[in-house]
């Protein structure tokens, strides 16, 4: 079996992994994000040992962003504009390449697990979104079988939305937009709005009507924009299932009967679902890039 490395590269961990995506991972860790010397001293101990299992033949990693992906640009592989302490700046290609010694593929983590997601689908799909609601919004695109890059990386997660009744005041936490939608509906903003309910909400919460209107209110812009045959909902705050079934409604509800093939419950169903992969998403997708370069 030819074996890859993969990197999924997050603000709280590094999972690194060597393996492919086909026959699962040999050995795994998870690596907790510090600064970038310290972070990267430990993956370089990583792939030393994992080297007795033999030579890699590439490495993918999906990388949190904002980061260059534009292979011409002098950003290449450099973390952006982020509020993560030191990591600005950071050249993460370059770093992981020094490590391996082998080619680094790099996409975004969300695009990479939307390659995931496309790769393990039952049905044959070629055009799909990937979202995480957690820290962040995050959104991966593949369209036509190919993840979605041009100047940048899809930044939908910080898309304008039309504000909740419910959500009174509440200015939203983006140090950027204030209240684009990762500012009123990621996790920080849920903990922000509604301080005393932890992760718990009684079923007559606001949170449930606020949080799926706002989600439903992305997944219509992506079906506008890109035509998914498929929306995965992923991250820490779509651990509350309950969600899909009002994400679901509300989208149809705000979509209103306009997009020809979208305008039936069952059909949400199918189209807006959580994560089939076992394995980290972002995981499996840095292993089918190493694979496809
Ligand atoms: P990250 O985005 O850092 O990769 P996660 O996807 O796990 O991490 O998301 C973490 C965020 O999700 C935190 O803001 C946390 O408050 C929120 N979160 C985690 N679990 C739940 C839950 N069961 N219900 C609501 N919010 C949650
Ligand atoms: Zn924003």
């Amino acid at each position: 079996m030819t074996m890859f490395g993969a990197v999924e590269a997050g603000g709280t961990k590094f999972v690194c992994a060597v393996g492919s995506a086909s026959g699962g991972s040999l050995r795994t860790t998870a690596i907790p994000t510090r600064d970038p010397d310290t972070t990267f001293a430990d993956i370089a101990g990583f792939f030393r040992q994992a080297g007795e299992l033999g030579p890699l033949a590439g490495v993918g990693l999906a990388s949190f962003g904002p980061i260059g992906l534009d292979p011409a640009a002098p950003t290449y592989g450099h973390i952006l504009a982020t509020t993560k302490p030191g990591w600005e700046g950071t050249n993460m290609v370059a770093r992981l390449r020094d490590l391996v010694d082998v080619p680094v593929a790099l996409d975004t983590d969300v695009n990479a697990a939307a390659l995931a997601e496309v790769e393990r689908s039952a049905e044959a799909i070629r055009n799909l979104a990937y979202v995480t609601i957690g820290t962040g919004i995050g959104v991966g695109l593949v369209v036509d079988g190919r993840t979605v890059k041009g100047f940048g990386h899809p930044e939908v997660g910080h898309a304008l939305v039309r504000r909740h009744p419910a959500h009174g005041d509440f200015p939203g936490t983006c140090r950027f937009h204030g209240d684009c939608l990762e500012g009123l509906a990621a996790g920080p903003a849920v903990a922000a709005a509604w301080p005393s309910s932890g992760q718990s909400f009684a079923p007559d919460h606001p949170f449930w009507a606020v949080e799926s209107d706002y989600i439903a209110q992305l997944c219509m812009t992506l079906i506008l924009t890109s035509s998914p045959e498929r929306i995965v909902l992923g991250g820490g705050v779509m651990q509350q299932e309950a969600l899909f079934p009002l994400i679901r409604a509300r989208t149809l509800e705000l979509l209103g009967g306009y997009v020809h093939g979208r305008s039936d419950m069952e059909t949400m169903e199918r189209l807006i679902v959580p994560p089939v992969c076992n394995e980290p998403p972002g995981l499996v997708g840095a292993y089918l890039l190493a694979e496809h370069q």
